[in-house]
């Protein structure tokens, strides 16, 4: 295995690892430490700052071309060193290297697409009543102070770098302190690959002080944060006071509505994959099962095999099918989870406690009969719990899933045309799949609706987030 590498913060170009203060970063699979990580300092943040301003100026008169150039050779040395960042990722945050390997391939094709998309931002040219022409033009927004979570530590800092940079804005990103390494080797592909080293920087510390720092600087032009609601919401109100712009990908609960026409063996295969992947520990997991009362008890039981026969283990190992949770915290809120829905009357069906080992190991757990009143119900787990329930006709399980405030995925399987797209169209989700829950992709909008945030990653959108509108008339 590749040795786990030194940590630093990354300013200006500089490594920085000196006399800092240090939080330890543990191996999930092991609960043991592995490395520690060097905090900023006021005075570190305060450098990043004057880098990014300077990066800005540098990077968005840089031509497209250039710009272009940069993120496609990002992307081919991402390719190139799949095997060492997956193993990394996989150390570092407990996924397994499959799926790590899969990540450092997304990050990649985000990158690609922002080398293609960066070139066709357009404006138009208006042709106004005095006969005079005015052109509206798209400018990067400026300096991006971006905060990226751990539940997926190499695409991540990958969305927020490459929809940033290819709009010519610079970046100061904050990786998660539990995963820092994964971060760490995409900023080092884009250095490698022609970065100017003011454009982007990587910072760690105590979250809550760094990003009060960040955003109160008036060099800091748009926050782009992925993470719980709660701290969005903190985030939005310290945004507000500079009246400074953000992009926020926050948490969902997805729902899944299984009706009784649908092919039944492909929605238990799609979406046990889907449930398990990462621990659960994706923002667009689909979580909330409502199905419909005729195919209930069938399929309750189909996934809850699936969901068993995971081999649960280190993901560094090839034969583990499921890794451990990211970190220890998520255990007990794990339990208090299970325990709430026990307590209401829910059946387990499989799983339902922590699995062996000193890892931060929790089992893939179905429940069943869970009642509206279970916090499970309502709480996104953010780990391995399916929950599921029984639904009547088409109004029930419409406003049974749209019940929350949570808008991020939403999934439906139904053998009727007519039922797609009216199911379609009446979940309140910004992302909905239908036979399907492949809902991601470098070219298509990543974002929520209601309290799962506003703004998206990814495609066109991703892009179009980065950049400011400006009118020009000349007389
Ligand atoms: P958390 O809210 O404490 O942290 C989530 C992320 O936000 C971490 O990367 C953390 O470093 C960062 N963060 C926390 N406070 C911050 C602050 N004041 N300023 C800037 N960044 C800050 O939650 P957690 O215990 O790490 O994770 C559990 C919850 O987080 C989940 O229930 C889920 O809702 C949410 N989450 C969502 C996503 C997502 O993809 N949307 C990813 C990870 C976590």
């Amino acid at each position: 295995m590749n040795p786990y590498p030194d940590l630093y913060l990354a300013i200006d170009g500089e490594v920085i690892r000196g006399d800092h203060d240090r939080s330890a970063v543990l191996a999930p699979a092991t609960g043991k430490e592995i490395a520690s990580l060097p905090l900023a300092s006021a005075a570190d943040l305060d450098r990043a700052l004057d880098a990014a301003d300077r990066g800005f100026r540098i990077w968005r008169a840089t031509p497209v071309e250039e710009r272009s150039v940069v993120l496609r050779r990002t992307a081919a040395l991402l390719r190139e060193r799949k095997d060492i960042i997956a193993a990394i990722a996989s150390h570092e945050q407990g996924k397994t290297v499959a799926e790590a390997s899969a990540e450092v391939m997304m990050a990649a094709g985000s990158f690609e697409w922002a080398a293609e998309e960066a070139r066709r931002i357009y404006g138009r040219m208006l042709v106004r009543p005095s006969g005079r022409r005015s052109i509206v033009t798209k400018e990067p927004v400026g300096p991006i102070a971006a905060f990226a979570p751990w539940n997926f530590p190499i695409d991540n800092p990958a969305r927020k770098f490459s929809a940033a940079l290819g709009a010519g804005c610079s970046v100061i990103l904050k990786p998660a302190e539990e995963s820092p390494a994964s971060a760490l080797a995409v900023h080092r592909a884009l250095l490698d690959a022609g970065l100017p080293a003011a454009v982007a920087q990587i910072v760690f510390g105590d979250p809550d002080k760094l990003s009060r720092h960040l955003i109160a600087s008036p060099v800091i032009r748009q926050i782009s944060f992925t993470g719980s609601v709660s701290v969005g919401k903190h985030l939005m109100k310290l945004a507000a006071d500079g009246m400074k712009r953000t992009t926020f990908e926050l948490g969902g609960h997805a729902p899944v509505l299984v009706f009784d026409d649908a092919d039944l063996e492909k929605a238990v295969t799609m979406t046990a994959a889907s449930k398990y992947r990462n621990a659960g520990q994706v923002c667009i997991s689909p979580t909330r099962f409502y199905v419909q009362d005729a195919i209930y008890e069938r399929f309750v039981e189909a996934f809850a095999q699936k969901a068993g026969s995971h081999v649960l283990g280190d993901g560094l190992d090839p034969a583990t099918t499921m890794g451990p949770m990211a970190n220890a915290r998520r255990l007990p809120a794990m339990e208090r989870l299970v325990e709430d829905a026990r307590a209401h009357g829910a059946r387990v069906v499989t799983g339902g406690s922590r699995g062996d080992g000193d890892g931060f190991f929790w089992q893939p757990t179905v429940l069943a009969d869970v009642p509206m009143q279970a916090a499970v119900m309502n709480e996104e787990p953010f780990g391995p719990v399916a929950v599921m329930t029984r639904f009547r006709d088409f109004d029930d399980a419409i406003t049974q899933a749209n019940r929350l405030p949570y808008g991020l995925a939403a999934y439906a399987f139904t053998g009727s045309a007519d039922r797609a797209l009216a199911v379609g169209e009446a979940l309140e989700a910004g992302m909905v799949g239908i036979n399907t829950t492949m809902v991601a992709g470098a070219d298509t909008p990543f974002g929520g609706v209601k309290e799962s945030g506003h703004g998206s990653e990814e495609g066109p959108e991703g892009i179009e987030s980065c950049l400011v509108t400006k009118a020009i008339h000349q007389g």
